[in-house]
């Protein structure tokens, strides 16, 4: 039976240490080693065996085969799995999600979102993803616009601040745009909506402007929606729009689909080009020139399929019909990931989920993307390069985070078995640590 007495004395004891004590106190418990059978830390191309890593507060301070490990050190056994950098996810959506079954009405839903959904509600329900993100792994995204006005910076804020769990967030604010945004066609008198998801610009001068607004309002990046519906970015409006982000030292995403728009960002020299889905060889050739990444936002026919048809068994001839629909698309989005590896334009991991997609969660249907990479044709290392340290890269924080080495944050997670003989393990994190904590250890 426990003593009151001694009770109290250890809680005055805890009331009476001296500060000093207290930080002998919290640096010791603040040690911990990892050890796991292997480990990849994404910045060569080779495994290391039998790994160690030794985490000090947030940061790693060693990295090797069989490391010895200091006694006062908190020790994470992980067994016969792979340690990796914490992913990187750098086209997310946290604050929107929309029916994956309803693909055709994704105006409409655009529309019910932002009119019905306050920037406050959408930014609790990026809490709940960005969590989902986190615990699949992902410790880092880059959330690229639809988020009402500024919830993802609300978001980021919150996170860094300790209030919730989540991964770090780049966060792009309103995402820039040319008339209508991506709303499709609305009335005069329901256009005033627009602003509430898009900025529109309309001019150079406009489009400098619209940069000064997004920095004022807290954003890390900026997010360009190139071709619009109807109406594009001009490539005057683009170099604008370049100039002012990189001159404030900011990074500019452009979403761009087809021939005019991916020409137009690479032209302007955006620092990442979203989608291109079908990019021409001469734009990639001037993407390798310029290191601009390519984020293919990537699916397989499985993955539309799955979203399509959501907990509901279709027939066989309504699986095969859709089947045909999605293939051409699927295959164009192979051939050009595959004629950018050839050219050598850098690759960043982007996922561009928004969508529901049946019995999982955001983080999982997140990490789907690497299915399609790996149809493409990329090897498993080159996807985990591709969502680690490319993505580091990109983002600007190759300082911090995207490889596992001494000095950087310990964003760490670890899969079971070993992601270079099956790419799908990348997909069933088991442990996740973020900045030093441990976020997730299951066994
Ligand atoms: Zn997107």
């Amino acid at each position: 039976m426990r003593s009151p007495m001694k009770i109290c004395l250890f809680a005055l004891a805890l009331v009476f240490l001296s500060p000093a004590c207290a930080q002998i106190v919290s640096a010791q418990s603040s040690h911990a080693a990892i050890r796991a059978a292997r480990l990849i830390d994404s910045k060569s191309e080779s495994v290391v065996n039998n790994a160690v890593v030794l985490i000090e507060n947030d940061k790693i301070t060693a990295v090797g085969s069989g490391l010895q490990i200091p006694a006062d050190a908190k020790v994470i056994d992980l067994g016969d799995s792979t340690l990796l950098p914490g992913l990187i996810d750098v086209h997310t959506h946290l604050l929107s999600e929309m029916d994956g079954t309803n693909l055709t009405l994704q105006d409409v839903e655009m529309l019910r979102i932002v009119a019905t959904q306050s920037t406050a509600r959408r930014a609790l329900l990026g809490a709940k993803l960005g969590r989902e993100d986190l615990e699949a792994g992902i410790t880092t995204v880059r959330d690229l616009g639809n988020s009402g006005v500024n919830g993802d910076v609300a978001l980021r804020d919150a996170i860094n601040n300790g209030w919730l769990p989540g991964p770090r967030i780049v966060a792009a604010t309103r995402a820039l745009a040319a008339q209508g945004g991506q709303f499709g066609q609305l009335t005069p008198e329901a256009q005033s909506i627009i602003e509430q998801e898009y900025v529109t610009i309309r001019g150079a001068e406009s489009a400098r402007q619209a940069v000064r607004q997004a920095l004022y309002d807290g954003a890390n990046c900026i997010k360009v929606i190139v071709n619009g519906s109807p109406a594009n970015v001009t490539l005057d409006e683009m170099k604008a729009i370049v100039e002012e982000a990189h001159t404030a030292g900011v990074k500019v995403a452009a979403h761009a689909i087809g021939y005019n728009a991916t020409r137009i960002a690479a032209e302007a020299g955006a620092d990442s080009i979203e989608h291109a889905y079908t990019v021409k060889d001469d734009v990639l050739k001037m993407m390798a020139d310029k290191h601009i990444f390519l984020v293919p936002t990537d699916g397989t026919v499985k993955t539309f399929l799955d979203m399509t048809f959501g907990t509901r068994q279709p027939t066989a001839e309504e699986r095969s019909r859709m089947e045909k629909a999605y293939q051409p698309f699927v295959e164009r989005s192979r051939d050009r990931l595959q004629r950018a590896r050839k050219m050598g334009v850098p690759i960043a991991s982007g996922s561009d989920m928004y969508l529901t997609m049946p019995n999982l969660k955001r983080g999982q249907a997140s990490l789907l993307v690497f299915e399609a990479y790996s149809e493409a044709g990329m090897s498993p290392l080159e996807i985990i390069q591709a969502a680690t340290r490319n993505g580091a890269e990109l983002l600007g924080m190759s300082d911090r985070i995207g490889t596992l080495e001494t000095g950087k944050l310990a964003d760490i997670i670890a899969v079971p078995g070993d992601p270079l003989k099956d790419v799908k393990a990348l997909q069933h994190a088991k442990f996740v640590m973020k900045g030093g904590a441990v976020i997730k250890n299951e066994k």
